[in-house]
């Protein structure tokens, strides 16, 4: 069962690797290719289970692709006194940090304190620190608290007037729809398959029991049905319709909120760092993140109950974000014409009686149908590890019980995250230096191969040997484009990029943090035209993909 591994995730082999997985059998079949799938395919194959995964959309298509993109301890939930999930996923923070260096990045935060905010200096001097004891904060990046002047000083934006003081404490930034693909590119490593655009329609039982699934590859248009000894539901925002086909979605469910981001020029939000504001009259709070050359916002958190595929922002929400913004940073002034692009997400939440959005708790929960499926639901992005071994724990006890196979223990805190083989962290800016004067000749900048690098890690290095070649040959394109294509071909043939929403949304995040730059060079249709070379793509695929492209393109600034 197992396939040579750079093939795994290549879209240039997919037909062939869907068609031998017909009538197989594996010892765990994953529903679901965000964060929490991906993260269960990496612990499951690295302890020796034949693993494969499904989803229906591209991978980390549903909320692991819009999220806040930090990973976090979660500060806020301190004052819901949810101090297990604070001290859980601060550790993860660490562990990531140390395992993916190159896509979990340290950010300064600034907390402000104002008048009648939701935390007075005392109890946010008191949060941070309780913060630091419980995520075990390194001694450098432990929280400081300031006074008015000096928080001005960090912050002249600031509404002067309401600032009473501040602390500073660090937050990790990252991209979540990356991460989600450097641990599947992990998994497959570890003899993991995995398939986007496959849906799983319905189960297959015996005697009662859940034995496999019906898949239906969009892409080929073709169904065919797939075994396993263990079934696991991570379907995020769907996890309770695939209950609701195994006739189980009894006792919990899921409650849905979403949250809404918009991205603006850095200019005209020039922070001195990343701020975590209260929204005025509100008792929420809000980040508001500054990216190369864009500031990002957000975000909302209302109970939603619409169609779950593809959530849009709506003007409703844009101005709630736009509003508490202004108010903070009075001089900026921003208007709708400033959004230059956004994203919605939904939170895939465990329903709570009484309880508004903003209160329902965020850990995760695991659901056992009598049928035998186990659901996994709730939780956060940077707890996505510990979720898996939860999830991964159960099906190793119940495969013991039925066959007393013994299966090895988590590895996974060990294990480095896809192109993150550094010694440290601070070995990063040394490899960039190396790596910009080994592809010097090739005309390449420094701050080209620090993009590459902080998104791929190591395989820069071969995307770099790709760029070599389209250099020979494609004299008629600008280095910027000949980079692109490098790009691009990677993501083909390594990260299962089929259409131009795959690279421009997932893959490189251009559509959120770069519309502009898509916009004045027309890339969606140089994409597609690349794209068609390297695959086998119908006419009619490719009037698809750019109306899909186009209608995602214009859905993030219409509201
Ligand atoms: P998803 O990413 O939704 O994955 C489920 C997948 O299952 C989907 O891709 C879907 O297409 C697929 N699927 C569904 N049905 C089927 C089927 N029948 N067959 C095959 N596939 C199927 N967490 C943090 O740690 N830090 C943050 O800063 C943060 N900010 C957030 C901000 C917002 C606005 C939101 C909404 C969430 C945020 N989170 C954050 C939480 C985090 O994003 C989620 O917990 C996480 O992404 C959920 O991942 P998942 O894999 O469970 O779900």
């Amino acid at each position: 069962m197992e396939m040579n591994t750079t093939r795994a995730l290549s879209s240039v082999h997919r037909a062939a690797n869907v068609a031998r997985l017909a009538d197989q059998t594996f010892d765990l079949i994953i529903i679901g290719g965000g964060i929490t799938g991906a993260g269960i395919a990496l612990d499951a194959a690295s302890r020796g289970l034949s693993t494969v995964l499904f989803e229906k959309q591209d991978f980390a298509a549903g909320t692991s692709s819009r999220s806040t993109k930090l990973i976090h301890g979660g500060l806020r939930y301190l004052k819901q006194l949810e101090v297990s999930l604070v001290r859980e996923v601060g550790l993860e923070r660490a562990t990531l940090y140390q395992n993916a260096p190159h896509i979990v990045r340290p950010k300064k935060m600034l907390l402000p304190i104002i008048k009648e905010g939701s935390l007075g200096k005392y109890s946010t001097s008191m949060a941070l620190s309780v913060y630091d004891y419980l995520a075990s904060v390194a001694r450098s990046e432990r929280r400081s608290m300031h006074d008015r002047e000096t928080t001005l000083a960090f912050e002249p934006l600031l509404r002067s007037e309401i600032v009473e003081g501040g602390g500073l404490y660090w937050e990790y930034q990252t991209d979540d729809a990356r991460l989600t693909i450097e641990v599947l590119k992990t998994a497959a490593n570890y003899g993991a398959q995995a398939f986007n655009y496959t849906e799983i329609q319905d189960f297959i039982y015996s005697k009662n029991k859940v034995i496999g699934v019906k898949a239906f590859d969009h892409i080929q248009a073709n169904g065919f049905n797939v075994y396993g000894k263990k079934i696991v539901n991570a379907a995020g925002p769907w996890v309770d319709d695939l209950r609701k086909k195994d006739n189980s979605l009894k006792g919990k469910y899921l409650h849905l909120t979403k949250g809404v981001h918009i991205v603006v020029p850095y200019e005209r939000l020039p922070l001195k760092q990343a701020v975590y504001f209260d929204v005025y009259n509100d008792k929420r709070m809000m980040f508001a993140i500054p990216k190369g050359n864009i500031t990002y916002l957000g975000t909302t958190d209302t109970t939603y109950t619409d169609q779950i595929e593809r959530p849009q922002a709506t003007l409703g929400d844009v101005q709630y974000i736009l509003k508490g913004t202004n108010y903070m940073f009075p001089e900026v002034d921003l208007t709708l014409k400033d959004v230059q692009s956004s994203w919605a997400g939904l939170r895939p939440l465990i329903h709570a009686e009484g309880k508004s959005p903003s209160e329902l708790s965020r850990k995760d929960e695991l659901f056992h149908s009598k049928s035998g499926l186990i659901s996994i639901a709730g939780g956060k992005l940077t707890g996505f590890r510990k979720m898996a071994e939860r999830a991964v724990d159960v099906v190793v006890k119940e495969l013991f019980k039925e066959s007393r196979r013994t299966i090895k223990e988590c590895i996974t805190d060990n294990i480095v995250i896809g192109g993150g083989k550094f010694k440290s962290p601070k070995a990063i800016p040394d490899y960039i230096d190396q790596v910009t004067q080994e592809y010097s000749e090739l005309g390449i900048q420094k701050e080209q191969v620090a993009h590459l690098v902080y998104k791929y890690g190591r395989y820069t290095k071969t995307i770099l040997s790709i760029f070599e070649d389209v250099q020979q040959k494609r004299t008629d394109i600008t280095l910027t484009k000949q980079l692109l294509l490098a790009e691009l071909q990677y993501g083909v043939q390594h990260e299962m990029v089929t259409s131009i929403c795959d690279f421009l949304i997932r893959r490189t995040g251009r559509l959120y943090f770069q519309r502009p730059d898509i916009e004045g060079e027309n890339m969606q249709s140089f994409i597609l035209k690349e794209i068609a070379q390297l695959l086998p793509l119908s006419p009619q695929k490719q009037k698809e993909y750019l109306s899909d492209f186009e209608e995602e393109f214009n859905a993030v600034v219409n509201f």
